[in-house]
């Protein structure tokens, strides 16, 4: 894979909290355009891993490169988290620079309860990136108009129903037009009956093309979306592959004991 068409690279990321190690090196490339799944039990280190991409969290090791922005100036963008001796600010400025290029969307939404859907979408486009309101407007009324959403716009978060909370936790991630989209478990705090909605949303985003990594426990989706499969336990990877193969045909035991008991 040429540097041109990584967007992200991960090198040998270790996390951990006190004497609890949460990930023992992990290695990840994403080529442009292309859908990660990653999977595993609950504790396995998946949230970690999206938190420490999108600047949230600070790894004890290793490095993240996330590729260029589109039509900028600006080149790829390496954060080394092994250099411990770089001052707090400068370490801060690398984790503000790599939040800047990917967007997160939360398992609990996580909108401004204070603020309204319209006001939550261009918050980060405006008040951090700087870029025009008005323009900023125009295309966050674009993006929920396209998740069937426009007339909601001056709605609060407590308004609207699980599904349309994370339909606009998904536009406010796509008003930061980032190199890269982060899904923590975006349905798993939703009814069943609102699952699909939102499936169908990120699905939409994937054939668009838009470079992903979702955290998930639907496999189903996961099959159906994700390029490659990458299946942790206990802050390794220990299986990756395309989905088909990863979902279906699981080499290691422990992919197929955790894929029986959730296919
Ligand atoms: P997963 O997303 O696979 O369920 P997480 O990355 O959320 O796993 O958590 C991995 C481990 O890290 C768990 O043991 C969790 O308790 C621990 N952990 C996560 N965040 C923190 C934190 N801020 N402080 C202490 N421990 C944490």
């Amino acid at each position: 894979m040429s540097p041109t068409d990584a967007v992200l690279q991960v090198r040998g990321l270790g996390k951990s909290f006190g004497s609890n190690t949460v990930l023992r090196g992990i290695d990840l490339d994403i080529p442009r355009g292309k859908v990660v799944a990653l999977i595993g039990p609950s504790g396995s280190g998946k949230t970690t891993i999206l938190r420490s991409l999108n600047g949230l969290e600070t790894p004890d090791g290793g490095s993240v490169t996330v590729g260029a922005r589109d039509n900028s100036a600006e080149g790829p963008l390496t954060v080394d988290f092994g250099d411990a001796a770089l001052p707090k600010k400068a370490r801060a400025a690398q984790l503000s620079a790599l939040r800047d290029r990917s967007a997160m969307v939360f398992q609990h939404y996580n909108l401004f309860p204070h603020m309204t859907v319209l006001q939550n979408v261009i918050e980060g486009p405006v008040q951090v990136q700087k870029r025009p309101r008005a323009e900023v407007v125009a295309e966050a009324e674009k993006l929920l108009d396209r998740v069937g959403l426009l007339e909601k716009k001056d709605a609060y978060p407590f308004e609207l129903s699980g599904g349309q909370q994370q339909r606009v936790g998904i536009v406010r991630a796509l008003a930061l037009k980032p190199q890269l989209l982060l899904f923590d478990e975006p349905t798993s705090a939703l009814d069943p009956e609102l699952v699909d909605d939102v499936l169908a949303v990120i699905k939409e985003l994937a054939d668009e093309g838009w470079t992903m990594v979702i955290v998930t426990h639907e496999l189903a989706f996961a099959r159906q979306t994700a390029d490659e499969v990458v299946f942790m336990a206990d802050g390794l990877v220990v299986e990756r592959g395309p989905a088909s193969q990863v979902l279906r045909h699981p080499k290691e035991e422990r992919t197929q004991a955790f894929v029986r008991r959730l296919l």
